[in-house]
């Protein structure tokens, strides 16, 4: 194969949802199909549930297993497949958001009684912003839900995006007898299994056979609602999709395993190949022949015997091999891997080469940032995806005298692993972190000690939220700095933070200093 049908034949996406909604099973069906997996119930979820906040053997035997369920790689109808996995804690939400500046497609999956969730809304709105095409999965019509209609409604208000149905239910709950499937016009019969058998039938809507696998009414009314579906929406244009303005959408039951080979097929067909990507310096065309990728995550390895991590490169463009050099670009130096991971069902193993769109593990000892670019030579850096203002703040203190190198280092690197944001107050030099949930401080904390042997403590701070502040008017930005240089803090990278404590605080600030420009992420 040459280089362009392999990274052609990619397809790269992760699946994300409000947790509950259904991913975890939609991702061990898909993987079903892949061959990846022969069984139901063999994918371990990488999620922590919510019960178990504090429960640390929990956490840390789910970081285990998620190394291994973090990406996975199958076959499937000549494509090759990248499932990338998300966390489904919301206290994690900024690894999910970072695990989608590497996927090049999205699939969404909305409970259909409970309709768009928090989680889903937060996560879709990172996709807007990077224009990443998305699919829409409704889940669990085995069970009574909302009116179709009235879920796409929901869908494209609270999503901000158009949507088209590509298949249509018939009835729901008890009553659910299957779907018809607009893109290939086919009627695909509902049996409750938990095996992979749909019967489907490639049947005109009009045909007068439909009555006999379905009865006089509910052909009446399929035909009536897909007259609506034409009516109202125009017809799926792979274009908008491909632009993320378009959403497709399908309906089914994960867990009966009926709809996700329809949703598969159509996605093999429809979803991007790798894209191409907007470094700092010129566009990046993923089928240019030299190497190029960023890391987009870094996994620690919970063992303190053995304190290596995984950073996890998005290959680019071209392809990476084993044991040949590659630019470092934050270093400016030449390295080579000898034992690269691929990630193909749930083992890692150790590969020779990897295409645009693959997801490559480097096993590592403290080279790697998040961010960081590797390229065949040229002097690329890609644009990651921008801070959001954390939710949660603390100040972070040593709470072992002896140990406060070991601290330091440890904040550091679980800084560049993304954990958590710091912020150094620039008027007392005291460190505060910024998460978006309490589970994330527990986590620090644990693992400065298991893995640095420092100890810290927590004191409360209350704060509202961290804004990134500029102005062409340097008098003024002078100005606000001298009045709020309590609340004054840098970054990791040294920018000017301004730190609020109170919505009304902010609104009086962006009030007061008008040529001020408050951002609530740090890329602007
Ligand atoms: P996640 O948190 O989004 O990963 O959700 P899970 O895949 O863990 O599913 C949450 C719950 O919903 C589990 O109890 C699943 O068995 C159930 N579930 C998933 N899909 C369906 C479905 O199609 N129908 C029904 N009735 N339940 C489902």
């Amino acid at each position: 194969m040459t280089l362009k049908e392999e990274i052609q034949r990619r397809r790269t996406f992760a699946v994300i949802s409000h947790p509950d909604a259904g991913k975890t099973t939609l991702t061990e069906k898909l993987l079903l199909f892949g061959g990846a997996i022969h069984v139901a119930g063999a994918v371990k979820s990488n999620k922590i549930k919510k019960t178990a906040t504090s429960d640390w053997m929990e956490i840390e035997k789910q970081r285990g297993i998620s190394v291994a369920t973090s990406v996975m790689g199958f076959e499937y109808n000549n494509h090759k497949i990248n499932i990338l996995d998300t966390p489904g804690h919301q206290d994690f939400a900024e690894d999910t958001y970072r695990t989608l500046t590497a996927v090049d497609s999205v699939i969404v999956v909305v409970d259909v009684a409970k309709g768009v969730e928090a989680q889903t809304r937060k996560l879709m709105e990172v996709c807007r912003m990077r224009h990443t095409p998305v699919m829409i999965f409704v889940n669990k019509l085995d069970r009574e839900g909302r009116d179709p209609f009235e879920i796409l409604d929901e869908l494209e208000e609270e999503l901000k995006v158009s949507v088209r149905p590509l298949s249509w239910p018939i009835d729901m709950g008890e009553r659910f007898r299957g779907v018809y499937n607009l893109y290939k016009n086919s009627l695909d019969l509902y049996k409750p299994s938990k095996q992979m058998v749909t019967e489907s039938l490639r049947l005109d809507i009009q045909s007068p056979e439909l009555e006999n696998h379905i009865g006089d009414r509910l052909s009446e009314k399929l035909r009536d609602d897909v007259e609506l579906v034409t009516e109202v929406y125009p017809a799926f244009d792979r274009d908008e999709y491909l632009a993320g303005k378009l959403a497709p959408v399908f309906f089914g039951s994960a867990l009966n395993n009926f709809g996700v080979k329809e949703l598969l097929d159509c996605f093999v067909d429809i979803a991007p190949s790798p894209r191409e990507v907007q470094a700092e310096e010129r566009v990046v065309d993923s089928y240019e022949d030299s190497f190029s990728g960023f890391v987009f995550k870094i996994h620690a390895n919970m063992d303190p015997n053995h304190r290596s991590c995984i950073a996890f490169v998005k290959v680019c463009s071209g392809k990476f091999e084993r044991n040949v050099n590659y630019k470092h670009v934050r270093f400016n130096r030449m390295m080579k891997f000898s034992s690269p991971t691929a990630f193909m069902a749930q083992k890692k193993e150790i590969m020779d080469e990897a295409y645009a769109g693959d997801i490559v593990g480097l096993p590592d000892n403290g080279n790697f940032k998040i961010g960081d670019t590797l390229t065949s030579g040229e002097e690329l850096h890609f644009k990651g995806l921008p801070s959001f203002s954390p939710e949660m703040f603390k100040y972070i203190e040593n709470a072992d005298p002896m140990k406060s190198k070991q601290l330091q280092k440890g904040i550091e690197q679980l800084m560049d692993e993304g954990v958590a944001q710091l912020f150094t107050n620039q008027f007392n030099g005291r460190k505060i972190i910024g998460t978006v949930g309490q589970l994330q401080f527990e986590v620090i904390q644990y693992r400065l000690l298991h893995e640095y042997g420092a100890q810290c403590r927590w004191d409360p701070i209350s704060l509202y939220k961290a804004c990134w502040i500029e102005s062409d008017d340097a008098a003024q930005l002078a100005d606000f700095k001298k009045r709020k240089y309590q609340y004054m803090a840098h970054d990791k990278e040294g920018r000017d933070v301004f730190l609020a404590e109170s919505n009304y605080i902010l609104m009086m600030a962006q009030q007061d200093f008008k040529n001020i420009r408050f951002h609530f992420s740090s890329e602007y």
